[in-house]
């Protein structure tokens, strides 16, 4: 099923109102199975209006058009769509005695001008707004469903989920699209889609019954596979294809359906009965903000030393005056130092450490911005770990303190620092 979402209003157009409907639209339509195909944002101008509703009509199978259904007479939505679809208005007389009775609950009388909300296409079905007081409506246009609702955000939300979805899931129930998404993290984007093409045959070209999607953000790359047909099927596709990635990338893959790395770090944390201590240079707490931001996170988390100074790196973590003065406060050494020394004094079985360059000055040759080095002490062993990453200072830092917790994350996995490869 392939939907059209036709945003209707000048501010729009400007950018003066952030087309948060759209995104809105978009997300739960997904979540019923109708795939939105395009979104089209026209002015406040019947012609207009008109035109985008032929058009959607030809090539959707559901059309939901928002705002300008008030009550002035810049909101021409109501006779666009009327003769986009080739229809007459009329006055509906129980959604007038509807509305009038809305207003008197509230308390003025309804202005005369709000008349203009009673009429809806001939052959329209109105669909009622429990948040504001102009009613929507749903109409047939050759087998394809037209929706039109209001556009404050609050109203539309309201019709949608009153309305629109209940209707859409039993019109389709044998024809969704679901998707499930799954998380990486150390892997590029391209070094994902090669060795995908590879061991994945002919699955990269989004097909009838599947498609496969790369979102990358912030060093992670999300894969987001899309599966259509009954939903016996496609609850088979989504969990097959997933396990055949999942057994290709291996732990490259940590979570699925918006499950955060922090989260699957606190519950291998919990399983396994082990506590970690933090201690932070660049990420400046972000690490231990991240792993606090788990409910329960008192049960592993003990403790983040935000070291930023080398004499807090010497006086609270012990860490080695030599070993700054030799290699410097952004080095393998300094990272295993620091984390080594926030587990000694925390007392816990595990010590995670970051130090790097976020930038944008501070660089050299030899050690340039987005260089960062990450600890990890584990009873009485340590080991480092170097990463580059591109991108500005906040960027850099999010990316090491998930690089931090990745680290973590493959230890708890493997069980051992041998051969860890973040
Ligand atoms: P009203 O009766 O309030 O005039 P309406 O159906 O005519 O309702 P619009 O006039 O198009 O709706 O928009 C009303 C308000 O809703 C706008 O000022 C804007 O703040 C918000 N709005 C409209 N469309 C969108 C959209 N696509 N995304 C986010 N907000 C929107
Ligand atoms: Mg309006």
């Amino acid at each position: 099923m392939r939907a059209e979402i036709i945003t209707v209003g000048d501010e729009l157009l400007t950018g003066f109102t952030v087309n948060t409907n759209a995104a809105v639209l978009g997300q739960k339509l997904l979540e019923v199975g109708v795939g939105p195909c395009w979104v089209t944002v026209v002015s406040d101008n019947e012609e207009e209006i008109s035109s985008a509703v032929r058009r959607s009509v030809e090539r959707a199978d559901v059309v939901i058009v928002t705002g300008g259904l008030g009550p002035t007479a810049d909101d021409r939505t109501r006779e666009g769509v009327a003769a986009g679809a080739g229809r007459k208005l009329e006055l509906r007389s129980d959604l007038l005695g509807r509305m009038r009775e809305r207003w008197r609950a509230r308390g003025p009388e309804m202005p005369e001008s709000n008349t203009r909300q009673a009429y809806i296409p001939q052959g329209a079905a109105a669909i009622e707004n429990r948040v504001g007081t102009a009613p929507g409506f749903r109409m047939t246009c050759a087998g394809v469903d037209v929706f039109v609702i209001p556009g404050p955000p609050a109203e539309m939300r309201g019709m949608l989920e009153d309305a629109i979805l209940p209707y859409l899931e039993s019109r389709f129930p044998d024809r969704i699209r679901k998707y499930r998404t799954l998380h990486t993290i150390g892997w590029p984007e391209s070094g994902i889609a090669q060795v995908l093409s590879e061991r994945l045959p002919g699955s990269l070209q989004a097909d009838e019954q599947w498609s496969l999607a790369y979102l990358p953000h912030a060093g992670s790359v999300d894969l987001r596979i899309g599966a259509s047909g009954s939903p016996d099927q496609v609850n088979r596709t989504l969990r097959g294809v997933a396990r055949r990635i999942r057994r290709i990338l291996g732990p490259v893959v940590y979570g699925t359906d918006g499950q955060t790395l922090e989260s699957v770090v606190g519950s291998l944390l919990r399983t396994k009965g082990l506590s970690v201590a933090v201690a932070e240079s660049c990420t400046g707490g972000l690490i231990s903000h991240l792993l606090t931001n788990v409910p329960g996170s008192s049960g592993y988390f003990d403790r983040a030393v935000v070291a930023y100074s080398n004499r807090t790196k010497t006086s609270v973590l012990g860490v080695n005056p030599g070993t700054l003065r030799a290699h410097g406060a952004v080095s393998e050494e300094v990272a295993v130092e620091m984390a080594w020394g926030v587990r000694r004094l925390a007392g816990t079985r595990i010590g995670l450490s970051a130090t790097g360059i976020a930038g944008p000055g501070g660089g050299t040759k030899a050690k340039p911005v987005g260089l960062v080095y990450v600890g990890l002490s584990v009873g009485r062993r340590a080991c480092g770990f170097r990463f580059r990453f591109p991108g500005g200072r906040e960027l850099v830092k999010r990316r090491s303190a998930r690089a931090a917790l990745n680290v973590l994350r493959l230890y708890l996995l493997g069980g051992t620092l041998d051969g860890l490869e973040p």
